[in-house]
């Protein structure tokens, strides 16, 4: 139940900061261990975080904030 909430919430926010950037370009998700939005590779204790929704994780190099993929639908 947790989990799903954490869930919830972190959509609500990806939700709010996508209608807030005309293209949705603030929040990208990882592909193949790299950032979608600058393609490169992502640190595996990034990834890890990501995927545990620890934290709002930003992409070192482009400064996107990064998200599991399996939300962007
Ligand atoms: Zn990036």
């Amino acid at each position: 139940m947790q989990e799903k909430n954490i869930n919830i919430s972190l959509l609500k926010i990806y939700n709010k900061l996508r209608s807030n950037h005309k293209n949705g370009l603030a929040i990208v998700t990882v592909d193949r261990e790299s950032c979608n939005g600058c393609f490169n590779k992502i640190t595996p204790q990034k990834q890890l975080d990501i995927k545990q929704y620890k934290q709002y994780i930003f992409c070192e190099h482009c400064g996107r904030i990064l998200i599991d993929c399996q939300i962007d639908k």
